[in-house]
């Protein structure tokens, strides 16, 4: 039996967490706007107002919740953590103040799941205690949603391995400790099994920014959240390889399904957010004969955004649900039909919101830009849309079998027929 009801001992956590996060983290979104913000280190001013709130969090038992017991977390399991997630995608700062930010958490679940003790004690355990950051750096600017047509390499050297090549969106590169980074290390091995993943420190020598590439709403040139980096020369020990030689898409694998579950929780808290201030905008907006609220297209497009909502978030509960009854053979599926489903409800409605504020919706002085943004990237990083729309129709048409004869097996004359041969008195 399916069951999202709470014990009352957590939901007391929840009611805290959305107190928590109303009051003192929503404000330092207004404070420190730039998504970078809260993994910038130079924003001296905002680090001594986080560290006292990330103390007050760990103390509620809430950090990092997203991990399990072996990891030092609480293990609340998906479903609990749809409820805390949902409250942070409200915010930017919301996931650091909780520790639970990504690719710091998916990085954190591959150095748990392949590192060996060395590596773990000396990457995972400052990135679970928010004493260090760290960075994904897989995608490349040649060979993007296609993985096997990436050439960075890894090319062994007695004890070490030299990696040159080219890698962008390595979101938080610059802000970073270490990185993790896919290379080709066998280059006519089959196509999945070429790659293997290294830790790199963020100090190494021949680490170069080729340039500070941003998103859309970051000023072109400005220090931007996804660089494009260069490694040139940049030589790791053998022991910097995390996982099996050629394993690294088993490896980068491993870590999506989380972060996409985890994307999809947060987007509830975004859409939610924009709801709330369409309705608001509806109510304050007056026309001629009163406010906006009571025209019927403004009625139908709330309305759509409530019930859009309400689905997404059974959806959302219900895939958490499967992921936390161990249904491994259902979540392949399962995960890329929400991957779809996080994409269009964010595109859908935060455009729906924007369109309904009118010319402030487009002005700098509201948060859509972020949110278009966020809804932009909700349907790319992780594997575009299509991908994933195209896995699931693969996964559901698996399900069926041909029809036995040459028509469909609805084929009314046929079922007809059929029918008959069960039933023959009916002729009678
Ligand atoms: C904000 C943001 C942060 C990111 N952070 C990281 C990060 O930290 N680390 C990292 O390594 N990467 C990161 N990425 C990169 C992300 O993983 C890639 O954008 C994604 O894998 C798609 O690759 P691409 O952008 O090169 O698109 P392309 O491969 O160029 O594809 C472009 C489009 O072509 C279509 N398409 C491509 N292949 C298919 C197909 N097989 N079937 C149907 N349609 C297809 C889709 O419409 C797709 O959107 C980030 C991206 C964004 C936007």
């Amino acid at each position: 039996m399916i069951d999202f009801s709470l014990d009352a001992e957590f939901q007391t956590k929840v009611d805290w967490a959305r107190e928590f996060v109303r009051t003192k983290v929503e404000p330092l979104d207004h404070l420190w706007p730039e998504p970078t913000a809260p993994y910038d280190r130079s924003l001296t001013k905002a680090r001594a107002i986080l560290k006292p709130l990330q103390d007050e969090v760990r103390r509620q038992g809430l950090w990092a919740c997203h991990l399990d017991h072996e990891l030092g977390g609480p293990g609340y399991g998906q479903v609990k953590l749809t409820y805390i997630n949902e409250i942070l995608g409200r915010t930017n700062w919301g996931p650091v103040v909780f520790g639970c930010q990504g690719p710091d958490s998916g990085n954190s679940e591959i150095l748990a799941r392949f590192g060996t003790p060395e590596q773990k004690e000396r990457w995972l355990k400052p990135l679970l205690d928010g004493k260090v950051y760290s960075c994904f750096s897989m995608t490349e600017p040649t060979g993007g949603a296609d993985p096997t047509l990436f050439v960075c390499s890894a090319t062994q050297d007695g004890d070490d391995y030299v990696i040159d090549g080219e890698k962008w969106y390595s979101s938080h590169a610059n802000l970073c400790d270490f990185l993790i980074v896919m290379a080709v290390t066998d280059p006519q091995a089959p196509p999945y099994e070429r790659a293997s993943m290294f830790i790199v420190p963020a100090d190494s020598p021949g680490i170069e920014f080729v340039r500070e590439t941003g998103v859309f709403t970051e000023p072109l040139g400005a220090k931007g959240g996804h660089p494009y980096v260069r490694y040139k020369g940049v030589r790791v020990p053998k022991t910097a390889m995390l996982g099996p030689r050629g394993q690294g898409f088993k490896v980068a694998q491993s870590r999506l399904g989380g972060g996409r579950i985890h994307h999809a929780m947060r987007t509830i808290g975004l859409v939610q957010k924009c709801l709330d201030m369409m309705g608001e905008r509806a109510q304050s907006r007056l026309l001629r004969k009163g406010p906006l609220a009571d025209i019927q297209g403004v009625q139908y497009d709330i309305g759509d955004t409530w019930i859009a909502l309400q689905q997404f978030r059974l959806h959302v509960l219900y895939v958490a649900w499967l992921v936390d009854q161990g249904r491994e053979d259902d979540l392949r599926l399962a995960i890329s039909g929400l991957k779809v489903a996080t994409a269009n409800i964010s595109k859908d409605v935060v455009w729906r919101a924007m369109h309904l504020h009118g010319s402030l919706g487009v002005s700098n002085e509201m948060p859509f830009a972020h949110m278009l943004m966020t809804a932009a990237m909700l349907g790319l990083a992780d594997g575009p849309t299509e991908i994933h729309r195209s896995v699931v129709g693969r996964l559901v048409a698996r399900q069926y079998a041909p029809a036995s004869g040459p028509n469909p097996s609805e084929h009314l004359p046929t079922r007809r027929a059929e029918a008959l041969r069960t039933h023959p008195d009916a002729l009678d």
